[in-house]
């Protein structure tokens, strides 16, 4: 089992926000903003190119969790959300996995 399905299993801790039966949101081990959250379907899959219309509505709804939690989670100023797929991207969990960062103002190509 990977690390995220084991997160999302409870066989692992994790500093949870918010689960329900599909989508898991906690805050990152080794944060690279001030806020650092990752969003993770439960269902273990790596890739965007894995999608399927089940896959694709639980993630539009992480999208919508994300945008009705924001100020919630502290990121009413605004933030940023990252998909690494792959190697280039230096993915390193291949279990998908939205990383939600603010907190702070972020830089962009600096
Ligand atoms: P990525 O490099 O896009 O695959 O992102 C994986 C992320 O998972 C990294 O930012 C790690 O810091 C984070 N991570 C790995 N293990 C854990 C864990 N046990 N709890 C929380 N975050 C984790």
């Amino acid at each position: 089992m990977c690390i995220f399905c084991k997160i999302a299993a409870g066989e692992i801790p994790a500093n949870r926000i918010y689960e329900d039966d599909e989508l898991i949101v906690f805050k990152d081990i080794a944060p690279i903003a001030k806020i650092h959250l990752l969003c993770v379907p439960k269902e273990h899959y790596a890739r965007l190119s894995e999608l399927t219309p089940a896959r694709e509505a639980v993630l539009a709804r992480a999208l919508r969790l994300i945008a009705e939690n924001a100020v919630a989670w502290g990121l009413g100023e605004g933030y940023r959300l990252v998909v690494n797929q792959g190697e280039n991207a230096g993915q390193s969990v291949q279990h998908l996995h939205i990383h939600i960062l603010g907190g702070e103002r972020l830089g962009w190509g600096e």
